[in-house]
């Protein structure tokens, strides 16, 4: 097994530049998905905690905001860097806390550190406009000026990523943060202010608070409900996203959100075969399903389904499940009792309705929360997999047999996030990539994220886009300057 730097394995929370524990003392335990072990013990905050970080983050947004883009861009690009040289600590945490391989942490964290290296140069581009007048005594400008105190919440399944992906950007456009990572996931979000603090990032200007499930609510109250937060970008389910939006309303909130997906994964006849299947076994069974991206829905043209099956078949059994410390582990847990229930759920469901049971199907007795790669074929669109995530190992089949039919079953589901398309017929690569309704569409790949690249979503799977430009403005204001001079 790995060893791995434990400085960075925080007990306290990080607020206004200072290790500190719940005002009321409690504290919560962060277990290991895959062995049950304790990784860490973390305090339990409540919105008093939280309050205090807001002021914190306030007292140091005027100084922060006030920097030049290059004197933020400093400590981000040293933050960058701490991140990619301690990445096999912070893979160690991230797998001890979260379950998924060792290899695929060590990504997760070079991902991470993208965003933060990537919104440090962002920084420096954060240009507004000279616009012609229409009036000769007069200028006209716009500048681009930072919100203010941003909040943020993030979900466990990508504990690192989603934590950089909002705070860089944040705080490369000059606002400050409170973040609140997800109950199974506090660890890696600590760890990173730990790098954080060392890269010079000042007081106050990233604050963490952690917490367990039952003080979510509350916190999210008191965050989205803050006349002092001029923000809030959250990830994790569509329901709670709903929720948010409605609290934010009060206080005319910027908001971002990243919600669910309902991914559809087509392969058409004329596809390479080969490459759809080892792009499915990425991206279904890359941190044992549960990505917001993870292909929810696998749409095969009728005539290369057995073709499809026969070879997906062959791939899954070269996924070996275990503990992710044990570095030849490609498949992990899943986070918890409640996820291996929904998966046996949506199983259930599929098979009383008559889908057919290729693979897989039972939960995994031994410690831990473990579920066999699982294969269905003959989905229909009333199953419960094909309207919402099932978040796990899980691939259910359905056929199609024109593009026509395909594009309807493609968009039938409130959710766009991320779509893929098999073929080699770029006139349908064309047509399809354009009919889909989904805010990413991934044409012969399935590795579709990037921090170079918009994230997010259409229809209920979000508002606003994370990472490239697109991702910098969400924490900014445009000003227009109109200015009359002497002529
Ligand atoms: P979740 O239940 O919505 O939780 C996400 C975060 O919100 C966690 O920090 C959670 O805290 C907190 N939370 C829960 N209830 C809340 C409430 N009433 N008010 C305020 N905050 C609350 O989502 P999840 O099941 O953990 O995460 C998986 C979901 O995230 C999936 O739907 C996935 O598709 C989505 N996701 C989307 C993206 C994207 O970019 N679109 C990326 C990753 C994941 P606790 O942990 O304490 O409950």
């Amino acid at each position: 097994m790995t060893s791995f730097n434990e400085s960075l394995l925080r007990n306290r929370a990080y607020v206004g530049g200072e290790w500190v524990p719940a005002i009321s003392g409690a504290t919560f335990d962060v277990r290991n998905p895959a062995t049950n072990e304790l990784v860490g013990t973390v305090p339990h905050m409540a919105p008093e905690d939280v309050e205090h970080a807001i002021a914190q983050a306030q007292r140091a947004f005027g100084e922060w905001s006030a920097r030049s883009a290059n004197e933020r861009a400093e400590p981000l690009k040293a933050w960058a860097q701490l991140i990619v040289l301690h990445a096999a600590d912070l893979a160690a945490i991230l797998t001890r806390e979260q379950g998924k391989p060792l290899a695929d942490a060590k990504n997760e964290v070079l991902f991470a550190a993208s965003f933060v290296e990537w919104f440090a140069q962002e920084a420096r581009r954060t240009y507004g406009d000279v616009i012609p007048a229409t009036r000769r005594d007069t200028s006209f400008t716009t500048v681009k000026e930072p919100i203010g105190v941003a909040a943020g919440i993030t979900p466990w399944n990508l504990p690192c990523a989603m934590v950089t992906r909002k705070a860089a950007p944040a705080l490369a456009a000059g606002c400050t943060m409170v973040l609140k990572p997800a109950e199974h996931t506090p660890l890696s979000a600590l760890a990173l202010c730990a790098l954080a603090e060392r890269a010079g990032i000042p007081p106050g200007v990233l604050n963490v608070v952690t917490a367990e499930r039952s003080a979510a609510e509350a916190i999210g109250r008191t965050l989205s409900t803050s006349a002092s937060v001029g923000k809030l970008s959250f990830t994790g389910s569509t329901a709670v996203g709903k929720l948010l939006l409605a609290q934010c309303a009060g206080t005319m909130k910027r908001v971002s959100l990243e919600l669910g997906g309902n991914s559809p994964f087509i392969v058409f006849a004329d596809a390479d075969l080969d490459i759809a299947v080892s792009s499915a076994l990425f991206a279904k069974f890359r941190n044992a399903g549960q990505t917001c991206i993870a292909p929810n829905r696998f749409l095969v043209e009728d005539s290369v389904h057995d073709a499809f099956v026969e070879r997906m078949l062959a791939a899954m059994h070269t996924l070996k499940a275990g503990d992710g410390m044990d570095p030849d582990v490609t498949l992990g847990p899943v986070i918890s009792e409640d996820a291996v229930k929904k998966i046996e759920r949506h199983i259930a469901n599929a098979l009383d309705r008559g889908a057919t049971l290729v693979a897989g199907g039972k939960r995994v007795h031994r410690e831990g929360y473990f579920f066999e790669p699982t294969l269905l074929t003959g989905i229909t669109a009333d199953m419960a997999m094909s309207c919402e995530e099932t978040f796990g190992p899980v691939m259910g089949l359905a056929t199609f047999s024109s593009e026509r039919e395909l594009i309807e079953r493609a968009n039938a589901t409130r959710m766009g996030l991320a779509s893929y398309l098999f073929t080699r017929d770029a006139s349908r690569v064309h047509r399809v990539s354009h009919a889909l309704q989904a805010g990413i569409v991934g044409v012969n790949t399935g590795m579709i994220a990037t921090e170079v690249a918009p994230f997010g979503g259409y229809k209920e799977s979000g508002i606003g886009r994370e990472g490239a430009r697109e991702g910098i403005d969400e924490f900014m204001e445009t000003k227009f300057i109109c200015q009359a001079f002497a002529a």
